[in-house]
């Protein structure tokens, strides 16, 4: 014999309650079938509850819309004699509730008692309907009233079962009524005939009151949902439902949150050891969650995440506590006495102090109950002060396994630390049956996903990009990206989604990810015009975890924002050189920033392109290695200039060229002026540990003073022709000693220095081709013959290539 649950969400409707009639008929041995009220009603029913003792009137139309309710699933489900019976038995149920309202307006009053009286009509209604439906089927069915036979004490809202009376009554009651029977969830009744509940949610543990009493076989319980989950399938849409639990990992997760079954549901099932099945009345054919004495199935360490969403801290402070037996007894006496409910004791704090989390509407009794009991340790000063922390969350990670292994709380802590969620307290549970942190309320679903994704998920790794500036290096870049997305996939179980995306004059969000192949499309329908702080308040709002920001722009405002979205945890990859060409304080503030927020801040590719730079450099400095002198070109622009100048073509056509091929800036002489080579020896210099402010770098310009003040780009080309035979002059010059000329970058003794020169064919930098780039490091470890870099240096593939390997370099950090 079976004992069946259906919940709020599997009745809500007309055409699920068909559903759920389908299932009771195929299960031949049910004989109890529970039912909540319909998805909604008791929360209605409430609400019209305190209208009315606000005296206000809406309270009348939402009894109306509940009524509606009813009329119309009858008018949908039964068509046969019985329908006038049962329009009218449900009209005067409905009425006597209108009854109670109007006492409750008028006295003002709506208390537990009257909350449990109101809210019964929900499951009253329900299961009345349900009977007859099930009737009109060819089920013989009755309806039970379960204030007949389950009796409890008077803590009206949360009543304690008397269960020597119930079971007896329920016995009896079966063996008098051999018909199916559509029974009354979440109700009961004191001894006195007063209507009680057992608390929301409290079906689930009518319809396991009645497996025991009945001894049925097994007890299911269908609800909306593939059964008991990883996690809150509606915050984390990863999860996957679990095979198995035990009793008690069943309660530590509902006790921690998870809705899906109600905590005291497990105790009279399993004095009797009566398995719980978790069911789905949307896909009946799944098999659910089976809640057995034994948890076995499967060998996870951890079975589920969970989290209770709102709750408060109170901490009790004092040095007088210390070694004085008796406080804590006292402290949870005084709570005891005023109803209030630890969820939590956290054993972070210091002896010094008690920790514990409550229920938030708890918050004000609970400090007051406290006050009042240690008011004299309060007065002398052997306790300072009772606090409060509201806007608080508990993230609970559940499983038996995790006493036979070491290492879960350091995984779930590094989660958490890696995406910037802040550790407020910390609990585990003697039987250490699971491990629970306190945290911000707003990261509560970045928490759930991130620790969940540290469990459950750890082959697949999911990282959010939210990109700003889809020019030449960001389009290239989102080009290369969709063109590999698979590829990390399969290869590196690294899924990669753009989220976020803004050139200058749009910016576009997708939670779920943006199609890559479709960007441009998506971003030019985008209604939201640019605005780089909007879009970092989105990114954060979004909150999502392992979060990163690509800059591609070459903007100094989006580089004055850097620290705002490091001090969100969010790591930042970066071509534009801004930032950390800017002071060395901010350069300083920046990495600082990054190091304390456990993120990265990468930009490899604002020297060489994609050479790897800047992560030889580091390998060497963190190796213990020592910089000298730095000698390089730097600029792509320079190099392609200087190696295709061979003093027949005119100077002022090779920039031209240059410029048309997409080497220069706009204004070639932003790349001419050596200020961008400029930048570039700073920031290698910064790398090699040296301080150095861009001022202090000496740059000896080689264009005439005419050309640099023009008025225009047309204008300089115009001057620059008129140079074209002072540069001639300069390579015949050059040429007749063998040499070539070579815009060069050097660094050495505190100094860095920008210069046009001859080298000679014994120079590394004699021979060079096309836009190449060229570093020479001589270091402690390369004291004679340098170690050298050398590639292309610019266009925006390779650039775009740069950014993604950095991005890979995130993705190996997260
Ligand atoms: P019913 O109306 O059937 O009693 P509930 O709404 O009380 O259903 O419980 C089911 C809901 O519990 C699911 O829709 C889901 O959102 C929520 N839930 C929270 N945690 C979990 C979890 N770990 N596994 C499954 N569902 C969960
Ligand atoms: N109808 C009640 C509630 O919403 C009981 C239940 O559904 O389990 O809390
Ligand atoms: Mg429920």
């Amino acid at each position: 014999m079976k004992v069946l649950k259906f919940g709020g969400s599997s009745v809500q409707t007309a055409e699920r309650i068909k559903n759920v009639i389908e299932i009771i008929r195929e299960e031949k041995s049910a004989r109890a079938v529970v039912c909540s009220a319909l998805g909604g009603i008791t929360d209605q029913l409430i609400q019209t509850g305190q209208l009315a003792a606000n005296q206000n009137p809406i309270y009348l139309s939402i009894w109306s819309e509940i009524q509606d309710r009813h009329l119309v699933l009858i008018e949908e489900l039964i068509h046969e004699s019985e329908k006038e019976e049962i329009i009218q038995a449900i009209k005067t149920k409905l009425l006597e509730l209108e009854n109670v309202l109007r006492g409750v307006f008028l006295l003002r009053e709506f208390n537990a008692r009257a909350s449990d009286y109101v809210s019964s009509f929900g499951e009253r209604l329900s299961c009345y309907i349900i009977a007859a439906a099930c009737r009109e089927r060819g089920i013989q069915a009755e309806y039970l009233d379960t204030r007949k036979v389950i009796i409890t004490n008077e803590d009206y809202g949360v009543a304690q079962v008397n269960f020597s009376l119930s079971n007896e009554n329920i016995q009896k009651y079966f063996l008098e009524h051999p018909n199916l029977q559509i029974i009354t969830g979440f109700i009961a009744s004191t001894p006195k005939g007063i209507t009680s509940t057992l608390g929301r949610g409290g079906s689930d543990y009518t319809a396991s009151i009645f497996a025991a009493a009945l001894m049925a076989e097994e007890l299911e319980i269908w609800t909306d949902v593939d059964g008991v989950m990883t996690a809150d399938p509606r915050k984390v849409s990863k999860a996957f439902s679990i095979e198995r639990l035990s009793y008690e990992e069943a309660m530590e997760l509902s006790h921690f949150g998870a809705k899906v079954i109600y905590g005291p549901t497990m105790a009279p099932v399993l004095q009797k050891d009566i398995p719980i099945r978790i069911r789905n009345t949307f896909n009946p054919a799944f098999p659910g969650t089976l809640v057995s004495a034994d948890s076995n199935g499967t060998k996870r360490i951890v079975k589920g995440i969970t989290s209770v969403g709102k709750v408060a801290m109170v901490n009790v402070w004092g040095g007088g506590m210390v070694g004085i037996s008796g406080v804590s007894a006292r402290l949870f006496g005084a709570l005891a006495r005023e109803k209030v409910n630890v969820i939590l004791i956290s054993q972070a704090s210091s002896e010094h102090s008690i920790c514990f989390a409550i229920k938030p509407e708890d918050a004000q009794r609970a400090k007051e109950a406290l006050e009042q009991e240690f008011d004299r340790e309060l007065s002398e000063g052997s306790i300072y002060r009772v606090e409060v922390t509201e806007n608080l969350c508990i993230i609970a990670a559940v499983g038996e396994n995790m006493h036979h292994s070491s290492g879960v709380a350091a995984k779930f802590f590094t989660a958490l630390g890696k995406n910037g969620i802040n550790i407020r307290g910390i609990a585990q549970g003697s039987s250490e049956l699971n491990i629970s942190v306190v945290i911000q309320q707003e990261d509560e679903v970045k928490a759930l996903r991130t620790v969940h994704q540290a469990f459950f998920l750890s082959d697949i790794k999911t990282i959010h990009l939210f990109v700003v500036g889809v020019g030449l290096i960001g389009g290239t870049f989102l080009k290369q990206l969709s063109e590999q997305q698979q590829y990390l996939l399969d290869e590196y179980k690294l899924e990669v989604k753009v989220i976020g995306l803004s050139n200058s004059k749009k910016q576009l969000f997708m939670p779920e990810g943006i199609t890559l192949k479709y960007w441009q499309e998506h971003l030019s329908e985008a209604l939201e015009s640019a605005d780089i702080d909007q879009f970092i308040w989105q990114m954060t709002q979004l909150n999502l975890i392992n979060s990163v920001f690509i800059d591609n722009t070459a903007s100094a405002k989006i580089a004055h924002v850097y620290e705002k979205i490091l001090q969100r945890s969010i790591s930042i990859i970066t071509p534009n050189k801004i930032a950390s060409s800017s002071s060395q304080e901010l350069y300083q503030t920046l990495k600082k920033t990054a190091k304390k927020h456990n993120v990265l801040y990468l930009y490899e590719t604002n020297v060489g392109a994609s050479l790897p730079v800047l992560s030889t450099l580091k390998d060497l400095i963190d190796s213990g290695d020592r910089i000298l002198k730095i000698e390089a070109i730097l600029s792509g622009t320079l190099s392609y200039i200087f190696n295709t100048f061979d003093g027949k073509t005119p100077f002022s056509q090779v920039v031209r060229k240059a410029k048309e091929l997409g080497y220069t800036e706009p204004d070639p002489r932003e790349d001419l002026n050596g200020s961008d080579v400029g930048r570039k020896i700073l920031i290698l210099a910064r790398e090699c540990g040296y301080t150095l402010e861009f001022e202090e770098v000496e740059i000896k310009a080689f264009l005439p003073e005419n050309c640099m003040q023009a008025a225009s780009v047309d204008d300089f080309f115009k001057e620059l022709s008129k140079s074209d035979d002072y540069f001639k002059e300069m390579h015949r010059q050059v040429a007749a000693e063998g040499k070539v000329l070579r815009y060069i970058a050097r660094f050495e003794n505190h100094k860095a220095e920008i210069s046009l020169q001859a080298v000679d064919q014994n120079h590394p930098f004699y021979i060079m081709q096309g836009s190449d780039n060229i570093l020479a490091f001589t270091s402690l470890r390369y004291p004679e013959r340098p170690l050298v870099i050398k590639g292309s240096g610019a266009g925006a593939e390779v650039t775009a290539a740069g950014v993604f390997a950095d991005l890979m370099r995130v993705a190996n950090y997260l």
